[in-house]
């Protein structure tokens, strides 16, 4: 049965005393040290001596060298993924390390001393601010993945409280589950979506029906994210009944219609990768290497030529149209 802890499972009193240092004032981490303060905890922002630093400490922040982390009490890791490994900070055997993502810890890229535990928000990193103010909080991810004082969880659940993490839920995962589920996501989930909006298009091109009207069917009216913010909001059933009688009919007798693609097994065999590190490795040489496939890719589908497609048509149409 998965663990959802709330609230009132986490005891404030487990961080009582305790000096939290947060290592980066970037999207998550300009977010937590703020919300953490605001809970009460005694915190410090550990970056680089630059303009980051600056802001922290315009923030109200003691700003200290990336070094000074490794005294703290609970040291909240909070720079991309690929950089945490290179960090100069060794925290003590009491320590707690948390970080934002499972990635690092499932794939054996970052093994501080101590205590490792994982608060991952579902949430972009500036709304993790503006969730926790305006009171709703987020969805979490958390987990322990190394308990030596045996205190691991309790600080970990009054941390992620301390945050906000708690106030909609946190599901109990291993870091390697988080991994495993925010990879596939990005690697089996967008990429099957891309290929079915991508035949979608070429059906309809074929059809002669307007590019801009493919277009704003698939994205650009905003139906299509509305509907997606009622079946967040109502659930799936309750929303149907907001369509009409003839879409309700065609969107569920049709439903099965693709159940003969196998695109399950495309799926698991991307998913297998990810678990066994040969994406974590795949990356590592790519990062190594200066990232030339990701700076060609990008070119390729999102450089110059489809941004400016893409302006053209906002000028054109939708909320940002130019009506003149
Ligand atoms: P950011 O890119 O916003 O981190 C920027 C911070 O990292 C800055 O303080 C920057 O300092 C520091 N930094 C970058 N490179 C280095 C370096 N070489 N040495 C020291 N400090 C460095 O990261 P995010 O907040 O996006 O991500 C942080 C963690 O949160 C990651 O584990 C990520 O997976 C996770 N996460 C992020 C989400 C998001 O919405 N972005 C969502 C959920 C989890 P400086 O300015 O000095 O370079």
């Amino acid at each position: 049965m998965t663990r959802i802890f709330y609230e009132g499972d986490a005891d404030p009193g487990a961080l009582e005393g305790a000096r939290v240092a947060v290592v980066g004032y970037g999207n998550q981490g300009r977010s937590w040290a703020l919300n953490l303060r605001d809970s009460g905890l005694d915190v410090a922002v550990c970056v680089r001596a630059d303009e980051t630093r600056e802001q922290a400490e315009r923030d109200g922040f003691t700003g200290q060298d990336l070094e000074a982390a490794s005294d703290a009490d609970v040291i909240c890791v909070l720079i991309p993924d690929d950089v945490i490994p290179t960090l100069p900070v060794r925290p003590r055997e009491e320590a707690l390390t948390v970080v934002a993502s499972g990635y690092t810890l499932a794939f054996n890229r970052f093994d501080p001393a101590g205590d490792q535990g994982m608060v991952a928000p579902r949430m972009l990193g500036p709304e993790v601010r503006r969730c926790y103010e305006e009171g709703v909080g987020f969805i979490t991810a958390v987990g322990v993945q190394r308990d030596v004082t045996g205190q691991a969880l309790p600080r970990l659940l009054a941390l992620a409280r301390a945050v906000g993490g708690l106030r909609q839920g946190a599901i109990e995962m291993t870091p390697m589950q988080e991994a495993v589920i925010d990879l596939a996501v990005e690697q089996a989930l967008a990429p099957a979506l891309q290929q079915v909006y991508g035949s979608f298009v070429q059906v309809m091109l074929e059809r002669g029906i307007p590019f801009e009207a493919i277009l704003t069917e698939i994205g650009l009216s905003g139906e299509m994210e509305r509907t997606m913010r009622l079946v967040r909001l109502e659930g799936y059933a309750a929303q149907m009944e907001h369509h009409s009688p003839t879409s309700q009919y065609g969107q569920l007798s049709r439903r099965d219609a693709f159940a003969h693609l196998d695109v399950a097994s495309k799926m698991r065999e991307i998913t297998g990768g990810i678990e066994s590190g040969a994406f974590a490795d795949e990356w590592d040489a790519e990062r190594d290497a200066g990232y030339p496939v990701l700076t060609a890719l990008k070119e390729q589908h999102v450089g110059a030529a489809v941004r400016e497609l893409e302006a053209d048509l906002r000028r054109r149409l939708g909320e940002f149209a130019d009506r003149a």
